[in-house]
């Protein structure tokens, strides 16, 4: 990671001071090609409250878990309590270290990121910072991803799910099967809810839910016949495909786009879609 400039010389993104009624993002700084503006971290609270809830504290940066702190205090608010979307180093590095500033526990779904606190389960309600936040499990982008639904505020955090810009990957532990799926059980949150808005881990927040899980399933529909007629052209391996259906995309990302390219192929094999010589 190139080094950034001193903290408060960096012209901040306007991500950052983002959000709605009870949700602010503290952009980390972070950026890269994979964490896009760099990580967002969310503070939520309801207006008035003494106390916040810190979702992804982000890597483990001295300077922005500090302003993490500072943000909320400019409120009249303390972080009482830290909640993972999941557990990749640019959201999870710095919760041990806030949870040290703060005194405040760490809710995780891997038992690795917890630190004081407990699992997070799907259905679950947190109820923290005058605020409840439901526990939404998507996994697919990684196998412990989770969605936490602002209700008050017709919201969704997102992690690593939904991005702000462009599309999310599928990780090594993910599952384009399980991510299929979460996409499609936000998809009917945002009717069911309602939803106004999307809190995503990185890039701006989306003011139309429904067209962007619309986009992403789309895109998830086109990369896979896309990948169907790389197999029908005679392409075996994930670095064929990539080379050929990735073509538009910064080579820098192709290691990435295999991930994804390796999680569509296991998929079609599920799907009994799969030429018995491709996907090695
Ligand atoms: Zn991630």
């Amino acid at each position: 990671m190139t080094s950034q400039a001193a903290d408060g010389g960096q012209a901040r993104s306007a991500i950052d001071g983002s959000g709605t009624a009870r949700a602010r993002c503290v952009l980390a700084p972070n950026p890269s090609m994979m964490t896009l503006d760099g990580t967002n971290t969310w503070l939520i609270a309801e207006p008035g409250s003494a106390s916040a809830v810190c979702v992804d504290p982000g890597p483990d940066h001295e300077g922005h878990l500090r302003r993490v702190c500072d943000v909320a205090a400019q409120s009249g608010q303390r972080v009482r309590l830290i909640v993972l979307t999941h557990g990749h180093s640019d959201h999870s590095a710095g919760a041990g270290r806030l949870a040290e500033l703060t005194g405040a526990p760490v809710r995780a779904v891997d038992p690795a990121h917890r630190h004081g606190g407990e699992g997070l389960v799907s259905g679950d309600v947190v109820t923290a910072g005058g605020c409840e936040l439901r526990v939404i499990a998507t996994p697919g982008h990684s196998s412990d991803s989770v969605c936490l639904e602002l209700p008050a505020d017709g919201a969704v955090l997102t992690g690593d799910t939904v991005l702000g810009r462009g599309t999310t990957i599928i990780a090594g532990d993910g599952s384009l099967r399980d991510y299929l799926g979460s996409l499609d059980r936000l998809r009917a949150l945002a009717n069911a809810a309602d939803l106004t808005a999307l809190l995503p881990g990185h890039g701006p927040l989306l003011a139309d839910p429904a067209a962007t899980l619309d986009f992403y399933l789309t895109h998830r529909a086109e990369r896979l016949a896309e990948i169907q007629a790389a197999l029908a052209a005679g392409d075996t391996t994930p670095a064929q495909i990539v080379a050929r259906v990735y073509a538009d995309v910064d080579r820098a990302l192709w290691p990435f786009a295999q991930w994804s390219v390796r999680a569509q192929l296991e998929y079609l094999a599920e799907q009994g879609a799969l030429p018995p010589e491709a996907g090695h």
